[in-house]
């Protein structure tokens, strides 16, 4: 990844998913640049990317447009062109990440949807036109994306959107060799995850039952996005790329299945 420049988007702390991808990006000799959400979030974030060799940080709520706008012209004024996006951000109301599906609210789907979908289509739209030369775009879903998983409802329905838009704009922006992909992470505790409802049971179920018996890590979800940012993926565009221990291939456990 060495001369390569990318935006990190959706660190947060050690424990986000973005930080293993970031670590493994840097490790590969990839400048970094890094959007957060609001103030407060600068403090931790600023460590983090310094520990990177990266002082190029921004706030960026992306559910302002306007404020995408800035931060795309704050990356424009130091760097002309970028070769990769990470969008590793998701939200929905906590409240409604429990219970039944069907007592979402409107305001909360508009804002999940807004937040953890629109998002990285509004990203792919100031992106491609500093890719001159061609890139790649990662975003972080889900499999409560393809099959009902407890408790994780509206961003299940949000997550099945972010999938199909990584197609859509696989589609759109292929002829310029910009690359979409998304990586499908298995369960992982972060603050994200927290909000989800019983998911503690989520990744017992999910390490007893995926083929390799255990939970992903961000080193493990970090090796996927180092390999879908770099050339190494350059004939890969508009996949959905399990890395999950397995899971997703499970229809049904054997009872008597070896342990080891
Ligand atoms: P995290 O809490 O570390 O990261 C979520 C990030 O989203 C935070 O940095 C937060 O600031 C950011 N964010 C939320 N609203 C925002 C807004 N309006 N503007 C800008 N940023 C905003 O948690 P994470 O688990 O690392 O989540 C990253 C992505 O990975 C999410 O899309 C999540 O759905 C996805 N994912 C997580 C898991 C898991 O089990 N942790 C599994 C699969 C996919």
């Amino acid at each position: 990844m060495q001369g390569k420049r990318g935006l990190i988007m959706g660190l947060a702390n050690e424990r986000s998913l973005a930080w293993g991808i970031a670590q493994q990006l840097a490790g590969a000799g990839a400048e970094l640049a890094f959007s957060y959400q609001g103030e407060a979030l600068a403090k931790r974030v600023r460590p983090l990317a310094q520990q990177l060799g990266s002082d190029f940080l921004f706030d960026c709520d992306v559910s302002d447009m306007a404020a995408l706008d800035r931060a795309f012209e704050t990356l424009k004024e130091r760097w002309e062109t970028i070769d990769f996006v990470v969008h590793a951000i998701g939200f929905s109301d906590k409240n409604e990440l429990r219970g039944a599906y069907y007592d979402t609210s409107l305001d909360n789907f508009l804002m999940t949807m807004n937040i953890s979908v629109y998002s990285f289509t509004a990203i792919a739209q100031r992106a491609q036109a500093m890719m001159p030369n061609g890139g790649s775009l990662v975003t972080l879903t889900y499999y409560g994306s393809e099959k009902v998983v407890p408790h994780y409802n509206v961003m299940g329905v949000a997550k099945a959107a972010l999938d199909m838009s990584v197609k859509y704009l696989a589609m759109d922006l292929g002829p310029r060799n910009i690359r979409v992909n998304a990586i499908s992470a298995g369960p992982i505790r972060t603050l994200a995850a927290s909000g989800i409802g019983d998911f503690r049971y989520i990744l017992k179920w999910n390490e007893l039952n995926a083929p390799l018996r255990r939970n992903v890590t961000i080193e493990d979800v970090g090796g996927a996005g180092l390999y879908l940012c770099s050339d190494l993926a350059s004939g890969v565009t508009g996949e959905i790329h399990h890395v999950d221990a397995g899971y997703n291939v499970i229809g049904m456990k054997a009872e008597d299945a070896p342990d080891i």
